[in-house]
């Protein structure tokens, strides 16, 4: 006959890599795409990253582009008067200024670091002009989609100051900045809605590594946009290329031998059907034309 003391833990008792969420098998890279050059607005050139052909999105992402010139004449144009209707855009900056001013009056400045996120809802019709006329002038817009129960809410904008978003030094050589999300116990600054998404900015020093927990079930997606970095461990990103991600409960990205630069950003899938024209996303091609008449009757 045998016995157990109880007061030795067994291996059975012990953690396993299976508890501890930061050590959960990282998800890999699915697909590949590199960001395609592409203009829009009064001729601003950019990289569009989502929302191109072969990947017309991500649910719930709608659009990530990307501005990156040191020439004015690339965006000096702007993004004059334009509508919205059904969704979120996230404006981050990361050098450059860009002035925002919309039909119900609200005016603000975006400088290196700021992050505005607009709840478009049931509709706003604004302008989004560099400030600049030379220079650098490097940022990103995410499209968020909104659940059909939200397309039609009120216009709502987070204006978020650059030194109110928190910076988070995660591990050796990593510094990352929380735009929305949780990073250990810093919890983001953006209030979010169905989609819960995840948005960092990590900044990796050569060779170093960041492990992330994002929820099982939302779709995921790392973007380069300096240096390189491998995705667990399997396939390496270079810069202006986005991988999509397998489902599972983490992110690891390793840097190569340069600085490098990412966004991590993820989501709750909507799964609902997506009728989009232009600046419109709603669920139907009915409540297209709709938006499409309120805004040429000026209703927005
Ligand atoms: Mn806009």
């Amino acid at each position: 006959m045998t016995t157990r003391t109880i007061d030795r833990p067994t291996a059975a008792d012990r953690p396993t890599a299976a508890d501890r969420p930061t050590a959960a098998a990282s998800r890999t890279v699915e697909r590949t795409y590199t960001a395609m050059p592409a203009s829009d607005g009064a001729g601003v050139r950019l990289n569009r990253v989502i929302g191109r052909p072969g990947l017309p999105d991500l649910d719930p992402f709608l659009l990530l582009d990307e501005f990156r010139s040191e020439d004015g004449a690339d965006y000096i144009g702007g993004f004059p008067d334009h509508p919205h209707r059904g969704f979120e855009t996230v404006t981050y900056m990361l050098a450059g200024r860009m002035r925002h001013g919309d039909n119900k009056g609200n005016v603000g400045l975006l400088r290196p670091g700021s992050v505005q996120w607009m709840t478009a809802g049931r509709g706003i019709v604004h302008s989004e002009m560099p400030e600049q006329e030379d220079g650098l002038l490097q940022g990103f817009q995410l499209w968020v989609n909104l659940p059909a129960k939200d397309k039609m809410t009120a216009p709502r904008y987070q204006d978020i100051e650059p030194e109110a978003v928190p910076t988070v030094a995660a591990a050796d050589g990593v510094q990352v900045k929380v735009i929305a999300g949780r990073v250990g116990t810093v919890q983001g600054v953006v209030e979010t809605g169905a989609t819960d998404p995840t948005y960092l900015d990590v900044v990796l020093a050569p060779g170093a590594r960041f492990t992330q927990p994002v929820p099982a079930g939302h779709n995921a997606f790392v973007y380069v946009y300096d240096g390189s970095a491998a995705v667990g461990d399997g396939e390496t990103l270079r810069r202006s290329e986005i991988g999509l991600l397998s489902d599972g409960e983490a992110i690891t990205v390793a840097a190569g031998t340069e600085p490098t630069r990412l966004l991590i950003i993820a989501g709750r899938p909507l799964g609902e059907p997506v009728a989009r024209h232009g600046p419109f996303v709603m669920n139907t091609n009915a409540e297209i034309r709709q938006a499409a008449e309120d805004f040429l009757a000026g209703r927005f």
